[in-house]
């Protein structure tokens, strides 16, 4: 089986698109997993929902689409955030929250657990520092886990001190090692790197390969500010931070 793994959408359906056509040009996508904030800063926030809900796929709590959906305040939220999530709500049908607010925090598939921020906070927790993923690696009752909410490529074996960062093309083994694992984000990556972040699991070849997919920023960016969001928002997916 051929799992597109995404994370941090947010609402960039330029980014998700050029993400969904190049996993299809590796071979048939059985399944979408999408780690949380398919919404929240971006334009199209029910294009979005409704792409991935055209797939067999799996959908997370993030802090930015609880937020849309008015479960959780926008007071941990900066202005640019607390902006956007008030735009988004104001876009999203009553059966989009609905769909949200029935989201799963926490979800185990195929031996790898999946959660949004960790399994100490699923919501809210930022897995950056090794400290942090030792303990969630504690609670990870699988051998394999994936994270998003950082919007930054990485993985952390268990064991071993050191947050590798991942980089373009690189493959991580389904092997004895445990580990946990974040894909970086869709549709506004922050480590320095514009381009859209995923990554695929291949069930046979026991193997997830992280790649980044040049798209159409411009775009984005233009949909951003017609839409009347932040402009800040529409220039950091520029320089990708
Ligand atoms: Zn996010």
């Amino acid at each position: 089986m051929r799992i597109v793994v995404v994370a941090d959408v947010h609402a960039n359906l330029d980014a998700f698109e050029a993400v969904l056509r190049h996993a299809a040009a590796g071979g048939a996508i059985d399944r979408v997993w999408s780690l949380g904030d398919l919404v929240g800063y971006g334009a199209q926030p029910s294009t979005c929902i409704a792409r991935l809900r055209e797939f067999e796929h799996v959908e997370l709590a993030g802090n930015h689409d609880l937020a849309a959906a008015g479960e959780i305040g926008l007071a941990e939220f900066n202005t640019y955030a607390a902006d956007a999530a008030l735009w988004t709500a104001s876009q999203l049908d009553d059966d989009e929250k609905a769909w949200i607010r029935g989201l799963p925090r926490v979800v185990i598939e195929q031996n790898v657990t999946l959660v949004h921020g960790s399994l100490r906070d699923p919501v809210w927790e930022y897995l950056l520092s090794e400290s942090e993923a030792e303990a969630h690696l504690a609670l990870q009752t699988t051998p394999y886990g994936l994270v998003g909410h950082t919007h930054f490529p990485a993985v952390i074996y268990e064991g071993d001190a050191a947050m590798r960062r991942i980089l373009d093309g690189r493959e991580v083994a389904l092997e004895a090692e445990r580990f946990v694992a974040n894909p970086g984000s869709v549709g506004q990556p922050r480590d320095g790197d514009y381009r859209a972040a995923y990554a695929v699991l291949d069930t046979e070849a026991r193997r997830f390969v992280f790649d980044r997919v040049d798209y159409d920023v411009a775009a984005a960016r233009a949909k951003i500010v017609a839409a009347g969001l932040p402009t800040y928002l529409a220039e950091r997916l520029a320089r990708g931070r």
